[in-house]
């Protein structure tokens, strides 16, 4: 594979980044994560508007402008072929002498992107709907903020696929943040589509803007606020959203099922107009 790294493109055994990367020590970075759908880019502006409210969350500044990094992105996609997947982006602080102190010298910023090739559209896990555990949000709380960071996320979601299930949903305060890796979503027997409201609770999902936008003109209700996990438990249906996942239906929470046991209905036709609508956007 190609990769990109700090201004050239490479192939990925001779990338390489400077042990003293803050990303690396410090968790000091942030990152995107952009699907390719028929070769091109999904959303991709929305993921660069949420890659610089990252950056200034952290004030790391980027001198790569957005037309610099779709040239890049792009090369990228079409250096390794891929027509179905994704590709990744991480910008860290850059390299600096171990200190808890950020420096206020300039450094350099480190960027570094690869890509994916993955099925997307046509998933296993996407038919047969996901199994869910609960865990206890232990994550920091600005979750809005998307640094690599993932560590919690990954164990926990580790420990779920030792138990047999597919992903955890984080609950906080006896209410649901998010996936690891997802927005969460239920549906109610009054057919309300709920999925908590924007904070710094969890992150501000591209595809749940785009998600709740198609379900608006679906004249379906929604609602932003919280919900419990015996909501869930009670709900028709429930799903998850991400970039790569797309819309992804939910059918067991904590090992009690959700409505019929199948991926819901409403979920598969968000999934499905979600699909189309981004697509037919896609640069
Ligand atoms: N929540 C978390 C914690 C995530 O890591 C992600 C994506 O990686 C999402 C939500 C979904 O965000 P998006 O739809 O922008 O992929």
């Amino acid at each position: 594979r190609t990769v990109y790294v700090n201004g050239d493109f490479r192939p990925e055994n001779e990338a390489t980044i400077s042990i003293f990367d803050r990303g690396f020590l410090f968790a000091d970075a942030v990152y995107e994560v952009t699907t390719v759908l028929e070769g091109k880019l999904v959303d991709f502006y929305g993921h660069m508007a949420r890659l610089r409210k990252s950056l200034s969350e952290l004030q790391i500044s980027l001198s790569l402008s957005e037309a610099n990094l779709l040239d890049i992105h792009r090369k990228l996609v079409s250096k390794n072929n891929i027509t179905e997947g994704l590709v990744y982006l991480q910008v860290s602080r850059g390299p600096a002498d171990r200190d808890f102190v950020i420096s206020e010298d300039a450094e350099t910023p480190g960027v570094v992107l690869f890509t994916q090739e993955k099925k997307l559209v046509d998933n296993a896990l996407a038919q047969r709907g996901q199994k869910i555990l609960t865990v206890e949000d232990q994550r920091w709380r600005r979750c809005d903020i998307k640094t690599v960071q993932l560590l919690y996320s990954s164990l926990v979601k580790t420990e779920a696929h030792r138990k047999g299930a597919d992903d955890v949903w984080m609950v906080l305060d006896g209410e649901v943040t998010e996936g690891s890796s997802n927005n969460a979503y239920i549906l109610t027997e009054d057919n309300t589509i709920v999925t908590r409201a924007l904070s710094n609770d969890i992150l501000h999902g591209i595809t749940r803007q785009a998600v709740l936008q198609c379900a608006r003109e679906l004249q379906l209700k929604v609602e932003e606020r919280s919900f419990t996990v015996d909501e869930v438990k009670a709900a028709k249906e429930a799903f998850s959203t991400s970039a790569t996942g797309l819309v992804n239906p939910v059918v067991e929470i904590d090992s009690d099922v959700i409505g019929k046991g199948t991926p819901g209905e409403v979920a598969l036709r968000l999934r499905e107009v979600y699909l189309k609508a981004s697509l037919a956007a896609a640069v």
